[in-house]
């Protein structure tokens, strides 16, 4: 029956999220492995000489963070794609949740040698959002950022609104996207990238549909690639309501 097979296919390509994210875990988990035993040597000796290594015990560990942060993205996007969460409103200053996720991802921007620019006033309309969600989105988008450009790349965030949106665009002077792919980008498993998991955009769409907000890509390949996402004021959707 129809039922039957939508239910197979489900289920296969929930064993395959499964394997993908499986995957992606293992060099991750590696480096933190080597990198906390490197650790622990480093300590013992400095037990023993009370010397002053303190410089390559600082870098261990921040290689080690950044690592826990990439596991923590990749477990967050595969429970979000097998168990979607209706959003858990409330008012939400979307200036705050972007500085958290920058914070957040500040050390693999500077590793990667990119350049942050961000246009950010206090001023702007408050919204009505999940904030665990609206990291999540952001995270995604500035991780895509990241992974289109080389080193020198810039990343530039900019935001604004009218009476009815708050709107953040992401900016990148990475590889851009072909016109013929811009369609296929929010379907799963859709990834130029080698262990890319493909399931990014497809949980952006969705959770910005939950939030009756959008998004939108504007790319130039080769130039570079603008993705602006907006949502609904939340003094919008209290007079929707009246
Ligand atoms: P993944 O990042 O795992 O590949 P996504 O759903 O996040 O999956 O993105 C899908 C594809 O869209 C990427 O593989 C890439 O080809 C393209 N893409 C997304 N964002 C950008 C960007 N800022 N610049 C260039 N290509 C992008
Ligand atoms: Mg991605």
């Amino acid at each position: 029956t129809t039922e039957a097979r939508i239910e197979s296919e489900r289920t296969s390509s929930i064993l395959l999220l499964a394997a993908g994210v499986a995957h992606e875990l293992g060099n991750p988990l590696n480096s933190l492995t080597i990198h906390l035993q490197l650790i622990e040597r480093r300590l013992k000796k400095l037990k023993a000489a009370k010397d002053k290594d303190s410089e390559a015990l600082a870098e261990s560990i921040r290689v080690c963070q950044g690592e826990v942060q990439r596991l923590d993205g990749i477990i967050t996007n595969f429970l979000e794609a097998i168990r979607p969460r209706p959003p858990d409103l409330a008012e939400t200053h979307l200036t705050e949740v972007l500085a958290e996720v920058l914070n957040f991802q500040h050390n693999e921007l500077e590793d990667r040698g990119i350049t942050v620019e961000a246009e950010l006033p206090e001023s702007l309309p408050v919204i009505l959002a999940d904030r665990n969600q609206l990291k999540q989105v952001f995270f995604n988008l500035i991780k895509n950022a990241m992974e289109a450009m080389e080193p020198g790349g810039a990343l530039r965030m900019r935001t604004w609104s009218d009476d009815e949106f708050v709107f953040l665009s992401f900016g990148d002077t990475g590889s851009g996207i072909k016109q013929e792919d811009l369609v296929k980008l929010f379907q799963p498993y859709q990834t130029t990238k080698v262990g890319g998991s493909g399931l990014g955009l497809m949980i952006v769409q969705r959770i910005l549909r939950a939030h009756g907000g959008q998004i939108g890509i504007e790319s130039n390949p080769g130039v570079g690639t603008v993705v602006t996402v907006q949502f609904p004021r939340r003094d919008r959707r209290v007079r929707m309501l009246t």
